[in-house]
């Protein structure tokens, strides 16, 4: 195996993620056709045969193809070309600019996502480079409109160029290389999500004028009807990938409330007891529960007229494998009023079930994990809201969410946020960290 610096190779990478983060993919509207450009140059500089997948004139998905001996399955490693809006006037730093100042690169889409697009296109162009012999096709994808649902983006490249993308496993964002008093304490490699729901609750009244109230009226009722299910608490349930979140949660903290919980998560005693407890931090209450979360109401069209409807959307995640059906009659039951009409759509993500954490892809993020950044340590994650995996999943492959670069959770909380940034060392580890993983899984 070749000697690789991995402190060149990451500045090579960083120069390629400033190139891209210069260029601008805000989504809405999107137009990563630039972004997808710039890779596609670099990747024909080095003889490879990038292909441009285009939904619509200025968007555009981008794949090529490492060719491997099929001795497995392809895998792809995942990233998506768009960003999120910017509060310009809130950065100390060009969005666009890609300013490098005290060790880090700022601009928008430095962690989410163009940082892992540039890292896996470094990966690629290491392998070129020193004429790595793979076992199996590697990819590299980088998608339009993630930020925006995916349509245009992997939902269209699964319903288009379904051969194209035709993978056994994918690497893609989601999990955390979480960063805490200068060391990595832990990797979560995410592997399973919840599922979303928009569901629909509607009241209708009879309208008049509003100096004479009448009994039915709307707004009252859909309000009685929301108290309700503020009340009813679905019930705490635990699964695979939260049994072994929360056996790594223990085992981080155990001297600590949070960790005894964690422990005790099963217990027969007080097992129910600390589930409750652990349900108190909104991160472990969403994922010990389907969630409900009212999010729009609507009303009233004049201040003295009453309104002939009230109309409210809940924002609601389903454990994987929970049954919509049966969450309504739940939700139904609660209410206890059949005037209220409650009707349902799901969100972008289908249901399906985790990716196997015994699953060899897995694995080797975690032996990685263990040659990077010793005595960290390693979990499976649940992800509250939904990426791209979501389709991929349900379309037959098995994907590991990773964000490679170690984070503090103040850094963390720069996604979708102010002054997004990566600091240059974090992003060398990461580099070095997914080099190793493929070391594993793909070369031969
Ligand atoms: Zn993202």
């Amino acid at each position: 195996m070749p000697q690789i610096d991995f402190t060149k190779a990451g500045e090579e990478g960083i120069k390629i993620l400033s190139e891209v983060i210069r260029i601008n993919t805000v989504n809405p509207p999107g137009d990563e056709l630039a972004a997808a450009l710039s890779y596609k140059k670099l990747f024909e500089e080095v003889d490879l045969k990038p292909e441009l997948l285009k939904p619509s004139e200025a968007r555009a998905n981008l794949v090529v193809r490492l060719q491997g001996k099929g001795k497995a399955g392809p895998l792809i490693l995942l990233s998506h070309l768009d960003v999120v809006g910017v509060e310009r006037e809130k950065w100390k730093y060009d969005p666009f600019g890609a300013t490098v100042d005290d060790g880090f690169l700022y601009g928008r889409g430095a962690i989410d996502d163009k940082g892992m697009g540039a890292l896996f296109a470094e990966l690629v162009l290491l392998i070129v480079r020193h004429k790595i012999p793979l076992k199996r096709d590697l990819l590299f994808v980088a998608c339009a409109d993630e930020e925006a649902g995916g349509k245009l983006g992997i939902s269209w490249l699964i319903e288009n160029h379904r051969e194209k993308i035709f993978a056994e496993a994918a690497i893609n964002e989601g999990g955390r290389v979480k960063l805490n008093n200068g060391k990595v304490e832990y990797v979560a490699i995410q592997n399973a999500e919840k599922v979303p729901y928009h569901i629909h609750l509607k009241v209708r009244g009879t309208p008049g004028h509003a100096s004479i109230p009448l009994p039915d009226n709307a707004i009252f009722r859909l309000a009685k009807a929301l108290a309700k299910i503020e009340e009813y608490k679905t019930p705490l349930k635990l699964n695979d990938t939260t049994r072994a979140v929360f056996k790594g949660v223990a085992e981080l903290d155990p001297a600590s409330p949070t960790g005894f919980f964690a422990r005790n998560v099963e217990d027969p005693l007080i097992g129910a007891f600390a589930r409750e407890q652990l349900a108190k931090h909104p991160y472990f209450n969403s994922i010990l529960r389907n969630s409900i979360a009212p999010t729009i109401f609507k009303s009233g069209i004049r201040e003295n007229v009453l309104p002939s409807e009230a109309e409210a959307t809940l924002n609601c995640r389903l454990l994987p494998g929970e049954r919509i059906d049966e969450f309504i009659s739940e939700l139904k039951r609660a209410v206890g009023d059949d005037t209220v009409e409650i009707s349902f759509r799901q969100g972008k993500a289908a249901d399906v079930s985790p990716s196997p954490a015994s699953h060899e892809v897995f694995q080797a993020l975690a032996r990685s994990t263990i040659k990077t950044w010793p005595g960290a340590k390693v979990f499976p994650f649940m992800s509250t809201g939904a990426t791209d995996s979501a389709e991929l999943r349900a379309s037959g492959v098995a994907c590991f969410g990773i964000l490679p670069f170690p984070l503090t959770e103040a850094d963390e909380a720069r996604m979708h946020g102010h002054d997004e940034r990566v600091s240059l060392q974090g992003f060398a580890e990461g580099l070095a960290f997914m080099y190793r993983t493929l070391e594993e899984v793909v070369f031969a």
